[in-house]
């Protein structure tokens, strides 16, 4: 009686330690290994053992459930076996618990093999499952008939066992296991109980940690979300700020550019209305100083064009406005022609330009936008030059390789160092150098050839060594050659155009010029009024008209020959040109250079409005005929 009772508060006060255990530790291995050691102790058993199979998790309902998926803990949650209603497959487990009486005892830790004796059908799994007990006396009566079994028992030193399954949310989580090594021993009900209780608790224990556990990595997940979030903001608000910044750098740099050459326009033009607008005046100044303002302000004109003409390309490319003008030309040609455009200037700087051509004949054919490749190394080429100090080199080369040309740019200039490279193609980046106050720029031009590289689907690339220099390096592949669209889709059009379009005329006689300007001024024209052959050319590359009419007889260079290189550009989509002729033998002559038509001198209104409306590229506003 005495016994009993003496037993029964034995068990009652370390039912009262685990539970103690539980509710003051969330920490499920101090309760597990705890409850382990007393269990053993209380017992008087060998070797006391909780057996861990995988469990699925427990399901509770949960408010952040999207949160928690996919942020198990490897550690207290495995993975949910797959799904089967009727029947869950057998799950593998390791002994992760252990208390022996002494070391004599062998530890059975992370020992595996288990599972292969016990899991050959999951029938004992099934068993725990339903809450039952294992109660064996003797292990060598108990499996006499499973001969593997018994010898892997006997190698353990297991004699006789106490099994009850730790069952939590209805799931299987594993088993406490008491083994008696040296003899058998008959398990007294008292015991049996006492095992099976002590699970039930162990179960609300592991139930507990495992929601607390999920409870920490939703916290840790919504902790990383709000990292990753306020990181994000400030990422954002990085970017924004530099966008900010780069856009004001660059209205400083804009303003600048566009400030200096009105200047001089405004500037200079006042000085000469100042001496000149007033009748009566006296006072006159030097011819050449006269040309020379004048050619400032033409310079300054020009400079303010080019810059727009930028700004606004850009704008289109980027708000995918832009299409392509698909011709056939010589990429030799065109090489000499842009070379031809930088001769004087790289003369200037005492900078040696070369051309380097290893172009089969065959091969000299290609079909891309004739005026955006030609843009596209204008612009590398006016960076060579203008980063290349005197007595360097700057090479523009072309060959073809699989239908691509590739045009490279070398110079032996300043460089670009390495930290900087990244912000090359940036809009509106104008490197930090030292050097950057010394040139022009706006940051554009780089920004805009690579658009309208990637335009053509080519690439871009370049290697710079600082004070050594730099190549850029351009594939353009073969554009397949589409009808010509009988709408003008010319971007330059689409922005500048006048709803009549825009004519230049080249013509060194005032009188005629004048009257001709005045005639297609009233009928809505758009006129620019060129007085030089030789500087013709440059100035319709940038002032990018729908017509030219041109005189045949023109300081410094023949109105021929102005005809032939324009044709000679690009063969779709030509510009229209009408030469001003007065017999017919300079009319013939022009048609063969290849003008589109001519106009008689003297001019006759109605004859040169109507041979105008006749190109076709825009209709008058007004008609000024009568
Ligand atoms: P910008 O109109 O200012 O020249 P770009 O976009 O053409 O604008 O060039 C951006 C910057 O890249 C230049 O300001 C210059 O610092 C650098 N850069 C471009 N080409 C070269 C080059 N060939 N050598 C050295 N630096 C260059």
């Amino acid at each position: 009686m005495d016994d009993a009772l003496h037993e029964q508060l034995e068990q009652e006060r370390l039912l009262n330690q685990v539970t103690t255990q539980i509710r003051q530790s969330l920490e499920l291995s101090v309760i597990l290994s705890t409850a382990v050691e007393q269990l053993r102790g209380f017992l008087q058993v060998d070797r006391l053992l909780i057996y861990q199979l995988g469990v699925p998790r427990p399901k509770i309902s949960d408010p952040l459930e999207d949160l928690s998926s996919g942020a198990e803990d490897p550690e207290l949650f495995d993975p949910p076996a797959a799904p089967s209603p009727e029947k869950p497959p057998p799950l593998l487990g390791n002994i992760t618990y252990e208390a022996r009486s002494s070391d004599t005892i062998l530890s059975l830790l992370e020992w595996r093999e288990i599972d292969r004796c016990f899991s050959e059908t999951s029938e004992y799994q099934e068993y725990y499952r339903r809450g039952s007990i294992r109660c064996i006396a003797d292990v060598e009566a108990y499996y006499r008939s499973c001969p593997c079994l018994l010898e892997m028992l006997r190698q353990k030193q297991v004699r006789a066992k106490l099994v009850a399954p730790i069952i939590v949310q209805a799931e299987l989580w594993g088993l406490l296991i008491a083994h008696q090594c040296g003899q058998p021993r008959e398990w007294k009900n008292s015991e049996q109980k006492f095992l099976k209780k002590i699970t039930e608790h162990l179960s609300i224990a592991i139930y507990q940690a495992q929601l607390y556990a999920q409870v920490q990595q939703q916290k840790h997940t919504l902790e990383k979300r709000v990292k990753d979030r306020t990181q994000a903001l400030h990422d954002a608000l990085l970017a924004a700020q530099c966008a900010n910044r780069a856009k004001s750098e660059f209205l400083a740099t804009m303003s600048h550019e566009l400030r200096t050459p009105l200047t001089h326009v405004i500037g200079i033009s006042s000085t000469l209305l100042r001496l000149y607008g007033q009748s009566g005046t006296t006072r006159t100044l030097p011819v050449e100083k006269q040309v020379n303002y004048l050619q400032t302000i033409h310079d300054s004109g020009e400079h303010l064009l080019a810059l727009i003409n930028d700004i606004l390309d850009l704008s289109q490319v980027e708000a995918g406005k832009t299409v392509l003008k698909i011709s056939e030309f010589s990429l030799s040609k065109l090489i000499n022609q842009t070379l031809h455009t930088f001769r004087d200037r790289a003369k200037q700087r005492n900078v040696h330009l070369a051309g380097d051509i290893p172009i089969r004949p065959e091969c000299d054919r290609f079909i891309a936008d004739h005026r955006r490749v030609r843009q596209i190394l204008l612009n590398l080429l006016s960076n060579a030059i203008k980063f290349t100090p005197e007595n360097g080199r700057v090479t523009l080369r072309v060959w073809v390789e699989n239908k691509t040309a590739i045009f490279q740019v070398e110079d032996t200039g300043i460089g670009i160092p390495e930290e900087q490279q990244p912000l090359l193609f940036e809009k509106f980046q104008q490197l930090d150098s030292p050097y950057r106050r010394q040139y022009g720029g706006t940051g554009l031009g780089l920004a805009l050839t690579k658009q309208l590289v990637e335009l053509h689907g080519g690439t871009i690339e370049f290697t710079s060594v600082v004070n050594k220099g730099t190549t850029f390096t351009v594939h353009i592949p073969a554009q397949p050659l589409v009808k010509k669209n009988p709408y003008k889709t010319s971007l330059q059009t689409d922005y500048t155009e006048s709803p009549q379009g825009r004519l230049v005329v080249i013509e060194d006689d005032e009188e005629t010029a004048t009257l001709i300007c005045e005639l297609l001024t009233a009928a809505g024209y758009q006129v620019v009024w060129l007085m030089d052959g030789v500087t013709a050319l440059r100035s319709i590359e940038l002032l990018q008209p729908d017509a030219i009419l041109v005189d045949l007889y023109l300081p410094g260079q023949n109105g021929y020959d102005i005809i032939r290189h324009l044709r000679e550009e690009t063969t779709a989509d030509p510009l229209k040109i009408i030469a001003l002729t007065t017999t017919e033998a300079e009319r013939e002559r022009s048609l063969t250079a290849g003008a589109d038509g001519c106009i008689n001198k003297p001019i006759l209104p109605n004859q040169l409005l109507n041979q105008i409306e006749k190109l076709g590229f825009g209709k008058p506003a007004q008609n000024t005929e009568g």
